[in-house]
């Protein structure tokens, strides 16, 4: 069977088709550019955005596809966690499309998909089978997840305050850097020493694989005191923050991702996603840790790691593929689009 996906939870706009076997048959994004000027994403301009850019998407995606609506089976679309009006944006959308269509929607748990977009058969040659540690690790989330199974999820930690991406991204624009902050504070920590300055490490050493990054933030902005005026920042300084704040932050990842590890003995492999992921410092200490512990590593390619609508499409197929062996097809029209959607929540769709 086939499936359109649709994802708008934060500032992309993204639609696919993916087939049952996991092939991409189509895959169209667009990445609202207008919240540059904000320094972050301004959730009202960014539904605006989707509502606006949606349906030529959707229509020059089928068309560049060469797919026909006859060919599409289901409507899967981000249901939650995410900006909420983004999320009924695309939601409402594709069940306007799924109604009129005559098709089943189903709607999808943006996390869930972060969580099995490593089994998608595009980035391994091999299936990746169950169980799997998932770090995942974005602008708006950062948590350790226990994936058992499709729609079996156990939540091992997360973050208590900000996300590791935010704290990229905020540390950032205290070095005057722009937006989004982390591939540039990436470059310029290249330039850089990391052992110039010494941070703290929240949660360092204790129990559980919870997260925390403020205080991080709040050293980085101890030491730019002195430098109100960004232009006297000397840029061999400015490199030493943020060579030692990436130092700091991975550092604290690996130790509690440790713990994270001892609490889910039975897994042979880490995987990861969300944007962060994209940090090669961060993905190096990663396979490291891996290694040490006679882990796989498996990082999806970037484009699957930040939000895209194929990871929407292949969560649909892994719970149609379940749900279509127990001989009950979902249709989620009823689905009420969350703002928050914890994946303890997911088991409940196979408890038919
Ligand atoms: P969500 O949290 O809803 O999944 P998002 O748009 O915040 O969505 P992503 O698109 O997955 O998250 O990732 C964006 C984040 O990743 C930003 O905070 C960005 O700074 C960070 N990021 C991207 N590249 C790097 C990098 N090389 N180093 C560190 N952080 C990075
Ligand atoms: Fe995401």
């Amino acid at each position: 069977f086939k499936i359109l996906a649709i994802e708008s939870s934060c500032d992309d706009t993204a639609c696919a088709i993916i087939r049952s076997d996991g092939m991409v048959l189509g895959e169209k994004v667009h990445s609202q550019k207008e919240h540059v000027h904000f320094g972050g994403v301004v959730p009202e301009i960014a539904a605006r955005a989707h509502m606006h850019h949606l349906p030529f998407l959707v229509n020059s995606l089928l068309d560049e596809a060469k797919v026909s609506w006859c060919q599409i089976d289901a409507i899967a679309a981000t249901c939650g966690p995410g900006l909420i009006g983004g999320v009924i944006v695309g939601s409402s959308f594709a069940k306007g499309l799924a109604l009129s269509k005559k098709i089943p929607f189903i709607g999808i748990n943006h996390i869930e998909a972060h969580a099995l977009t490593v089994r998608l058969p595009d980035i391994s040659n091999k299936k990746i089978e169950f169980p799997y540690l998932l770090f995942l690790t974005s602008g708006g989330h950062c948590q350790c997840i226990y994936v058992d199974d499709v729609g079996k999820y156990q939540h091992l930690g997360g973050t208590i305050d900000d996300a590791a991406g935010e704290a990229f991204d905020k540390v950032a624009k205290m070095l005057g850097l722009p937006w989004p902050g982390g591939p540039a504070l990436e470059a310029l920590a290249k330039e850089g020493n990391e052992n110039a300055f010494i941070m703290p490490h929240p949660l360092y050493g204790r129990d559980g694989c919870d997260f925390s990054f403020s205080g991080l933030k709040t050293a980085v902005a101890n030491l730019l005191e002195p430098y109100k005026d960004l232009s006297c920042l000397p840029r061999s300084l400015a490199a030493d923050i943020a060579a030692s704040f990436q130092k700091t932050i991975t550092d604290t990842i690996i130790n509690r991702l440790e713990n994270a590890i001892q609490m889910a003995p039975k897994t042979k492999i880490l995987a990861t996603a969300g944007g962060v992921a994209a940090n090669q410092y961060l993905k190096f200490h990663l396979m490291r840790l891996a290694s040490q512990y006679n882990m796989e590593f498996i990082a999806p390619p970037i484009r699957y790691c930040t939000d895209n609508a194929v990871m929407i499409g292949w969560t649909a197929i892994e719970i149609l593929k379940k749900t279509i062996t127990n001989n009950f097809i979902p249709n989620d029209i009823d689905l009420i689009p969350r703002p928050r959607w914890p994946l303890s929540e997911m088991k409940s769709r196979f408890e038919h």
